[in-house]
């Protein structure tokens, strides 16, 4: 028997987990499929990633339900100091601070944990009316009316099928859609520390020859009442002999970034490597099939807002499949594609410049990037610009 759905989302990560779910709280009938197990996770271990989430991102995660139920506090970023360095050296005085008050209370976003997001999506898919298949393999085939979505002996026809698998997508993939990959040769160590003195909310981006050294303000902990999540990129062979370091080597390196900041450190949870390269889908859509999040792009980590374009991503899907009568339609589909790949490619592109820019240590580049950086601080009308956009407005 062919059971009938209007959307089958492929992929249960933070993007299509949170279509999913929001496409059904508009009264969608949704299939949703991951290849891996969506463990209940009821007392994860803290694990030291966290995603960065913009401010303009919070009702999409509150309309899937999201919100209320993750289960550690979202740490508000109040402040922004940006920085420009030298190996070994703390950050400099010269630098560009963002202060949240110039463009009113809400904060520019949150440091949200990784698990925290899982634990929510897994309570919410729980008590929701999404199908979910998990672990399983979804096996597609496409057709001008609809899609069959084969999972084990089950068989369901939607209307839309959405690839949200990341950046490997098979689904991509099987439709011939060709991706443009650019490597950093740059390689992220993300960790978190515990530390001695408060961050007060404040997130520092340190820009340096190897990379960006980011520090992100997370909420508390019984154990850790101070700590930060780090995105320590380097060279891939730097960043290799970090991952490698015995935790006192790796403090060291991360307080000669940091200075004193933040008093005595301390390591806290594991570490995690990701090598780290841009890409992007030559189109977002074909025969009943949109691209969603990682599928479709991929950023450089470096003002962490891969995330943030894949919920945005899914803002746009739902606001356009929702709300039609025919959510695979390739008028959909088109006014998908031309609303998000514009604006997906632009924040590609700014993020590859920076870091092209920032990751250079000649003296004429550092001198007019000094300069740039006090100049736009004496300008507030610019930084409000700047703060918006980072806010997702
Ligand atoms: C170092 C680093 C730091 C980052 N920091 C930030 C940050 O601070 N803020 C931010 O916004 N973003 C950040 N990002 C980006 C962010 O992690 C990704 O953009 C985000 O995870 C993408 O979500 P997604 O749901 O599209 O894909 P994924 O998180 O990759 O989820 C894909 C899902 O699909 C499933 N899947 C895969 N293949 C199949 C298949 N064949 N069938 C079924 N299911 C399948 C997987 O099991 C998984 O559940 C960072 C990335 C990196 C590398």
């Amino acid at each position: 028997m062919t059971q009938a759905c209007d959307i089958a989302v492929v992929g249960a990560g933070p993007v299509g987990g949170t279509l999913a779910l929001a496409l059904a709280a508009r009264g969608r009938k949704v299939l949703l499929v991951d290849k891996a197990d969506l463990k209940p996770m009821e007392n994860p271990d803290f694990d030291g990633r966290a995603y960065a989430i913009a401010h303009g991102c919070k009702p999409l995660l509150q309309e899937a339900g999201l919100w209320e139920r993750l289960p550690f506090a979202p740490c508000p970023i109040l402040d922004i100091d940006v920085t420009d360095g030298k190996p070994g050296r703390a950050p400099s005085p010269l630098k560009l601070h963002f202060d949240h008050k110039a463009v009113g209370d809400d904060p520019f976003g949150w440091i949200i944990e990784a698990r925290s997001v899982r634990v929510a999506l897994n309570a919410a898919l729980a008590e929701s009316n999404v199908i979910v298949r998990a672990p399983a393999e979804a096996l597609v085939s496409r057709h001008a009316e609809s899609a069959i979505v084969q999972v084990a002996d089950e068989r369901f026809e939607a209307k839309l099928v959405v690839a949200a698998e990341g950046r490997q997508s098979p689904l991509r993939n099987q439709a011939g859609i060709s991706v443009t990959r650019l490597p950093y040769k740059q390689t992220a160590v993300i960790f978190a520390v515990a530390h001695e003195v408060p961050h007060k909310n404040v997130a520092l981006e340190h820009f340096l020859p190897g990379g960006p050294f980011a520090v992100l303000p997370m909420t508390g902990t019984a154990e850790y009442p101070n700590i930060s999540a780090i995105v320590f990129t380097e060279s891939d062979t730097n960043a290799k002999l970090l991952y490698g370091m015995d935790d006192a080597g790796l403090l060291r390196a991360v307080q000669a970034r940091l200075g004193n900041r933040l008093g005595r450190l301390e390591l806290a949870g594991r570490r995690w490597l990701y090598p780290l390269y841009a890409m992007y889908a030559a189109r977002y859509y074909d025969t009943r099939l949109a691209l969603a999040g990682d599928a479709a792009h991929g950023v450089h980590p470096i003002a962490g807002q891969g995330l943030n374009l894949g919920l945005r991503d899914a803002a746009v899907l739902l606001d356009l499949a929702g709300a039609a009568e025919d959510p695979g339609a390739e008028s959909v589909l088109r006014a998908y594609q031309a609303k998000q790949r514009p604006i997906n490619m632009a924040m590609l592109l700014g993020m590859d410049v920076l870091d092209r820019l920032f990751s250079n240590n000649s003296p004429p580049v550092r001198l007019v990037r000094d300069l740039g950086l006090a100049a736009v601080e004496r300008m507030p009308r610019l930084k409000q610009r700047f703060m918006l956009a980072a806010m997702g407005r």
